[in-house]
């Protein structure tokens, strides 16, 4: 049974997120050869709307405003409702981003359904949509089929691929007028901290660093190898509260839930913690001076060492590559 889904597109700093096109490819599964609609917020987003249709949105509604320019969750529920009267889609898919896990149950609950949140694949089975997602912090997965009703789902970033980008699709581009008024919270000034500019979730390598790293400086031997491999510097919580680096670093289940396609884990322990924030990566590799360490256990490849030897050697080792 072919459906109409609408996928939020995330724009951040002057670009949609990654997780919006793979949001589109699981709409595509979803719909079942039904309607994908890219769904645009903000105070001037009509540009982005062609880039949601190249990577497979069928077409695309924008809903501009300014009080949309910055994300808040009174002001984007009040369009986001109004869009699904007007549209009256069977499914909505957001990114399991920081805005996506706050947005989406708020609308979920006010239009009365439920929502599945962090998919990490989703089938359609004749109409059934079956939604794979990690249970008990990352240690086995559920199957959860949904048989009707308005579906709501965040997706993992890094899971579903996105479709190829074609720059010769044409879809409709239509906006929506939304009177957004009676808001709780204004948002004075966006505070950001990035990782080299790259967004530790949807990173594709991550180099980790925890207690073992030992220091501020001790990190900055991580972004060094990271910046050299295009990636992202994450860390452990031991490492944030031990004031090596920012929480906003913290991979774990109470920081960042991560699955680039490397992680590489320096001085981490592997505290159950930490791995249901890590465990889905792709290739880990650990270095850790303790061969009884449990990050040993869910590594690919455990390099048993000082990371202080260790690193540099690497750094060194990807410099001649790159030459
Ligand atoms: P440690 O456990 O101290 O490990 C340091 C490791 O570094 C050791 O294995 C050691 O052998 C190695 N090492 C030391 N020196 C070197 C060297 N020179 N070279 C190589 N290896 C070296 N933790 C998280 O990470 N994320 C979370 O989201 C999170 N949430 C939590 C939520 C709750 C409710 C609780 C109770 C805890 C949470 N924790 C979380 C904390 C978690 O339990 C661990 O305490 C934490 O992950 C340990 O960090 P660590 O591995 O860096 O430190």
């Amino acid at each position: 049974m072919t459906k109409k889904v609408i996928v939020l597109g995330e724009i951040r700093q002057g670009e949609l997120r990654n997780v919006s096109f793979e949001a589109i490819a699981a709409a595509k599964k979803m719909a079942d050869g039904g309607e994908v609609v890219g769904l645009l917020l903000g105070d001037n987003v009509t540009n982005f709307a062609n880039e949601m249709i190249c990577y497979g949105a069928d077409r695309a509604v924008t809903v501009e405003h300014p009080n949309l320019q910055a994300y808040t969750p009174d002001a984007y529920s009040q369009a986001v409702i109004r869009v699904i009267e007007i549209e009256k889609p069977e499914g909505l898919i957001f990114g399991h981003t920081a805005l996506g896990k706050d947005l989406s149950p708020r609308i979920a609950a006010k239009v009365k359904s439920g929502l599945i949140s962090d998919a990490v694949d989703l089938e359609n089975n004749s109409g059934e949509i079956i939604f794979t997602r990690p249970i008990y912090a990352g240690k086995a997965f559920e199957k959860r089929t949904i048989r009707g009703g308005l579906i709501f789902a965040t997706i993992r970033p890094n899971n579903i691929a996105p479709l190829d980008k074609k720059e010769s699709r044409t879809g409709e581009i239509t906006s929506i007028d939304v009177d957004i008024k009676d808001l709780r919270t204004v948002i004075k000034e966006v505070v950001r901290k990035t990782t080299g500019g790259i967004d530790l979730s949807e990173a594709k390598i991550i180099v980790s660093g925890g207690r073992g790293v030992k220091s501020k400086e001790g990190f900055e031997l991580l972004e060094e190898l990271a910046n050299l491999l295009g990636g992202a510097v994450g860390a452990s919580r031991g490492a944030c509260d031990a004031e090596y680096c920012d929480y906003s670093l913290q991979i774990g289940q109470t920081g960042k839930v991560v699955t680039p396609d490397l992680y590489i884990a320096c001085g981490i322990s592997g505290a159950i913690q930490h791995i249901a924030g890590m465990s889905n990566s792709k290739v880990i590799v650990a270095i850790n001076k303790d061969p009884e360490a449990n990050i040993f256990s869910i590594a690919d490849y455990g390099i048993v060492g000082d990371l202080f030897e260790v690193v540099p050697l690497l750094i060194e080792e990807f410099k001649s590559v790159a030459v």
